[in-house]
């Protein structure tokens, strides 16, 4: 942390909570990078392979994802000039939900201004019935913080479930039911429950089981709403996500979330979903009502992502096949790497100072990956995060494995 002897007494409070974490090992700063989002990243003129970036298809700098930023910036200019609903929706805006629902399957899509605005919303929409009534909600505990932010905004009665467990989703669900009647085949139906889970989860980089998820999401007629910002662009046929995967994409109980900040390389969330939930959603969901139409040049970069997506399949291939390889070259050093088709590695670390430790020895070997430390994850659940890309080069993976391997070796018996 900086020096700040002389700071106002008005900030004392504050620079106790900041000494507080510092302790902790668990201060956080921002870091300037000085150059444009890729394989490798320049820091204090230091250049560095990037294994903590969610650009997945390295599509931020690609020459047909500029000049689709570029046409719709010259054409439509830097601002919508207002919310959706009042100036703000632009044909762009509404070509690119259509390429959303393309993509995702489904009957349509709502693009918000980011994809916390989107979960943000979509709870807030889907979580209270035309009598005013909140709907419970049942949600993995390792969901991003949006989600966690999103549940406790909504006032309902929630419960979470360990990550991926089913047969505890199961029970903690019908506990949350108890008292609330299946209903009978007369009068209103209202969704009775919403489980709320990630597609590819952004910190563990496993699926879930959206296909067991949906099953209970019948059997207890509630709503499933999915966050695939990780899975998006990534995993399942044509970067379709892990609903597709898991064999549920379309399904009418179904909500997807999506971001286009990681794969598509570009700013803003949406929700594909059917065209009765978009409409809920325009004039339920505050956080798209009350908020300017996302940005032009957005629109176009996520549409020139799409784009790529749809006509070059070999940059989807050649990140899976990245990705299996340093999956395949950890494993063989001695780490437990879980089988799964998304771009993201976990190692445990399960200390703070231990992964900050890590992170900073692989730097000075020239690699940049990021601790992620409480509240990101569970306490004791720290870890590096790696995340690979299609520009990667498969000799820079293997090196990469290699001086973790050495490190992890050597850190496992110094104890530091
Ligand atoms: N959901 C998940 C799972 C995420 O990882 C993120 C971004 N970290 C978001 C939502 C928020 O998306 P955005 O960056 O578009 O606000």
């Amino acid at each position: 942390m900086k020096e700040r002897a002389g700071e106002s007494p008005v900030w004392e409070d504050a620079l106790e909570q900041l000494r507080g974490l510092e302790e902790l090992h668990l201060l956080r700063e921002t870091k300037r990078a000085s150059n444009p989002a890729g394989p490798a990243i320049v820091r204090n003129g230091q250049t560095l392979w990037n294994f903590s970036s969610n650009n997945y298809l390295d599509l931020a700098t690609h020459p047909h994802v500029l000049k689709k930023a570029q046409e719709a910036l010259e054409k439509w200019g830097t601002g919508a000039g207002g919310s959706r609903l009042i100036t703000g929706t632009l044909e762009i805006h509404e070509e690119l939900e259509w390429r959303l629902s393309r993509l995702k399957k489904t009957e349509t899509a709502l693009v918000f201004s980011s994809g916390y605005l989107a979960n943000i919303g979509v709870i807030q929409a889907l979580s209270r019935t035309a009598d005013g009534t909140r709907v419970p909600i049942l949600f993995d505990k390792h969901v991003h913080a949006s989600l966690i932010d999103a549940i406790l905004l909504s006032g309902s009665p929630w419960k979470s479930f360990p990550h991926n467990d089913i047969e505890a989703a199961r029970r903690i669900g019908e506990s949350l039911l108890q008292g609330k009647a299946p209903q009978s085949g007369q009068g209103k139906r209202q969704p009775r429950i919403l489980i709320v889970t990630e597609g590819v989860f952004s910190m563990d980089g496993d699926v879930a089981p959206l296909d067991e998820l949906y099953k209970l999401t019948e059997q207890w007629e509630g709503l499933l709403i999915v966050d695939d910002a990780h899975g998006t662009g990534v995993v399942g046929f044509g970067g379709s996500g892990a609903a597709s995967i898991m064999g549920v994409a379309g399904a009418p109980r179904l909500v997807q979330v999506g971001t286009l900040s990681k794969a598509l390389a570009s700013q803003g969330g949406f929700v594909a979903c059917a065209n009765i939930v978009r409409d809920l959603l325009v004039n339920r969901a505050r956080a798209f009502i009350f908020d300017t139409a996302l940005a032009p040049p957005c629109v176009g970069a996520a549409l020139g992502a799409l784009d790529v997506l749809e006509n070059d399949p070999d940059r989807l291939a050649v990140l899976a096949a990245n990705v299996q390889l340093l999956r395949d070259a950890l494993r063989s050093r001695g780490f437990e790497i879980p089988e799964s088709p998304s771009a993201i590695i976990p190692v445990m670390v399960h200390d703070s100072r231990r992964a900050l430790r890590l992170a900073e020895e692989l730097e000075k070997k020239g690699y940049l990956v990021v601790a992620i430390r409480p509240p990101t994850v569970p306490p004791q659940t720290d870890r590096l995060r790696i995340t690979v890309m299609a520009t990667h080069p498969q000799s820079v993976l293997a090196s990469f494995a290699e001086a973790l391997g050495s490190l992890h070796a050597g850190d496992l018996q110094s104890d530091f």
